[in-house]
């Protein structure tokens, strides 16, 4: 009985990975380190390859009798889903179908997917619920719907149980300082500011201060990627107890805006923090917060890191970690 993890080399798979490890459950990790980075995990644990390898996966299936999978392995920059369209379709969709079709042809019938805030666009109300309308307003989001609609169709015809999981903004790094965030290129905010107290940016741009807020910059909600692994473990024990298919948020509930990300980044690093508004950045909604009480109340689903600072924290002491 294993458990196969895909994109476990990313940012949210390599926590999910530590933190199974450290429930001492058996995992193996399917990443083509496109994204992924071959140090975020155990050598003994890491198959490099790709999710779309019919025959690598059946492989990996029979050999380490994987009973459940845990889908991260995708692309997932807004911006670029919009110049390059094709990649996405192909490797968050394409793929995706790919890798469900040979856990079926396996008898291997639950999974964990990492989905997004991004299939809800530009909502009116907030918090947003599961309930809201989804209406994503890029590509990335709308791979992300497609495929949450592909589970419920394989659902219906061939009894696969799902957990959609859809986070807000992820920020943070494990408590260790061993893993953290490592996108190429970056473009969070978290990380930006970083390296700017780093000195290894001059400033950080502010990406428009006139939007409907307070203090005219956006409001995002930010979870903590290690209050995300724990999301993903109670999914998954959820569907192996027999849970039925579901849809979750993955948010604090509280609103910090850039500005304030800014502050707090300062508060935690000591570092007066260069920066400059800029024109915003096409396709930003102004306010995104998740209301996350269905998967407390379903799953016991308990954020560790409820405070803007603390995430922060987690995240600097990795960038100093792997700076020093
Ligand atoms: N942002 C910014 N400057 C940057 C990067 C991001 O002002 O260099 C803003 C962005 O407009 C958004 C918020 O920070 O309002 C969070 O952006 P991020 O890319 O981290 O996550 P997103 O909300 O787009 O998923």
């Amino acid at each position: 009985m294993a458990i196969l993890v895909t994109g476990g080399a990313g940012y949210i798979g390599s926590h999910t990975v530590k933190d199974l490890i450290r429930q001492e459950k058996e995992v193996i990790v399917l990443d083509n380190l496109q994204n992924g980075h071959r140090q975020a995990v155990d050598k003994d644990k890491l198959i490099i390859g790709d999710i779309s390898d019919r025959k690598l996966v059946t492989r990996i299936i029979k050999e380490f009798g994987i009973t459940s999978v845990i889908h991260f392995a995708a692309d997932s920059i807004v911006g670029e889903s919009m110049i390059n369209p094709s990649k996405y379709y192909n490797n968050n969709v394409i793929k995706t179908i790919n890798l469900l079709d040979t856990m079926i042809e396996n008898n291997v019938k639950t999974i964990v997917f990492s989905s997004t805030a991004a299939v809800y666009g530009e909502p009116d109300v907030m918090p947003i619920t599961e309930y809201v309308r989804t209406n994503p307003t890029n590509v990335y989001g709308r791979t992300k719907l497609m495929i949450e609609n592909i589970l419920q169709d394989y659902e219906r015809a061939y009894e696969l149980r799902y957990i959609a999981l859809r986070y807000f903004n992820a920020a943070g790094a494990d408590e260790s300082g061993k893993i953290g965030e490592g996108h190429n290129p970056e473009t969070h905010l978290i990380p930006l500011v970083l390296f700017t107290a780093l000195g290894k940016r001059e400033k950080i741009l502010i990406f428009g201060d006139d939007y409907n807020t307070p203090d005219g910059t956006c409001i995002r909600d930010y979870v903590h990627v290690s209050d995300l692994a724990q999301a993903h473990i109670l999914a998954l024990n959820a569907l192996e107890q027999g849970y039925k298919s579901s849809v979750y948020n993955l948010g604090n509930g509280n609103g910090f805006s850039v500005k304030e990300v800014i502050e707090a980044a300062e508060r935690v690093t000591g570092v007066k923090i260069n920066k400059e508004v800029v024109n915003r950045r096409p396709g930003d909604p102004a306010v995104l917060v998740a209301c996350s009480e269905k998967i407390k109340k379903e799953l016991g689903w308990q954020p560790l890191y409820t405070s803007l600072d603390k995430i922060i924290e987690t995240a600097w002491k990795w960038y100093l970690q792997k700076n020093s």
